[in-house]
């Protein structure tokens, strides 16, 4: 080959890949990294959203990486796509909502689309065997390389030695006795080898990256599955399962709370889509309603929301309601509902 040899980094912002991808350009391979965006992220908006997040770093984890290793990062947007994975996952889901088998099977297949049609060699990814459950199994691992179609080009430093030599290590494109034979839960060679290489700052590194592992997202989602009748979801739908308290009242409609400022502010920019309440006469949260309410719902509605206002003491709070976009706007003045009267059913969150 007349050319450098090039790899292509799965980059999640986390250590791991952080510290795979950086293993192999110290071995003089050329790295680009790529990071598909699902929707899922943690990463990104929500932190910006929330007041009481805004001391940490407002940053895409994953460029910030790509820029501590000085390569370019290639953003792909999977949204559509990656629906399927989250739907109809083959491998079923983790503990949670959390599809990672078929989701590894994903990225590293679509890593290898990006592979061939830019003319790189292999593809590197951050995985420890056993370090989370079912994705990182001894087991999962070659699951992962047939289903993507990558094969032996698929390379893991941080445990390759533990694995069959691939297609870069056989070829002499990579000196196999420079990579790594990690296995486990444990954190600290991770830990250590961040600072032989000294990255001081990286994202938490036991931090998963990704809503579906948390337990409370993954209720929500399940709710707005079974309340629509069929599982399937729109970009703005998954956003709003990460913003706001979550109570179901009715079966046929929901409310979304804002919890604070920020998330007020964010809520705004949904009112031209969904029936809102607002305290008038008290300070209070912005509220959505997501699904069909009649008077008498919307009575009970706006009676929830007195009751996260400050007005909850009050006799009786103004609440304003309005359709989509503000059509229909009235004033409903409403006893705040006593919190005896919540039950805590109601609450997905
Ligand atoms: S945690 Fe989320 S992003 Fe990571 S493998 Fe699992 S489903 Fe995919």
């Amino acid at each position: 080959m007349t050319r450098p040899i090039r790899a292509v980094a799965l980059i999640s912002g986390g250590l791991d890949s952080m510290l795979a991808a950086r293993l192999i350009q110290d071995q003089g391979v050329h790295v680009e990294g790529l990071n598909f965006y699902t929707g899922f992220c943690v990463e990104g908006h929500t932190h910006a959203i929330r007041r009481h997040d805004r001391d940490r770093p407002k940053r895409n984890n994953a460029l910030w990486v790509a820029e501590q290793l000085g390569v370019p990062l290639h953003i792909v947007d999977v949204v559509e796509d990656y629906k399927d994975v989250v739907i109809n996952p083959r491998h079923g889901y983790g503990q949670f909502m959390n599809p990672c088998l078929d989701c590894k099977g994903f990225m590293v297949a679509r890593a290898r689309e990006w592979m061939e049609q830019h003319d790189f060699d292999f593809i590197i990814t951050g995985e420890v065997i056993g370090q989370r459950p079912k994705s990182q199994l001894r087991r999962s691992m070659p699951i992962v390389a047939r289903e993507s179609g990558a094969g032996d080009r698929l390379l893991r430093p941080l445990c390759a030695k533990l694995l069959e030599p691939t297609l870069p290590e056989r070829e002499g494109w990579v000196d196999r006795e420079q990579l790594l034979d990690w296995s486990g839960r444990s954190r600290k060679p991770q830990i250590e080898l961040a600072e032989a290489f000294g990255f001081e700052d990286y994202a938490q590194p036991a931090g998963g990256c990704c809503f579906l592992t948390d337990p409370y997202y993954s209720r929500k989602l399940r709710d707005l599955w079974q309340a629509r009748g069929e599982r399937r979801y729109e970009l703005d739908d998954i956003m709003l399962l990460k913003v706001g308290r979550h109570l179901r009242p009715r079966p046929h409609f929901k409310l979304i709370i804002a919890r604070e400022e920020g998330e007020n502010r964010f809520l705004q920019g949904y009112r031209r889509a969904f029936t809102h309440l607002e305290p008038v006469t008290h300070p209070g949260p912005l509220c959505l309603l997501d699904g069909e309410a009649s008077d008498e719902d919307l009575q009970l509605a706006a009676r929830l929301v007195a009751r996260f206002s400050r007005g909850r003491e009050a006799p009786s709070v103004t609440v304003a309601v309005a359709g989509a976009g503000g059509a229909d706007r009235r004033e409903l003045s409403v006893p705040p509902l006593p919190v005896e009267q919540v039950p805590q059913e109601w609450y997905i969150t």
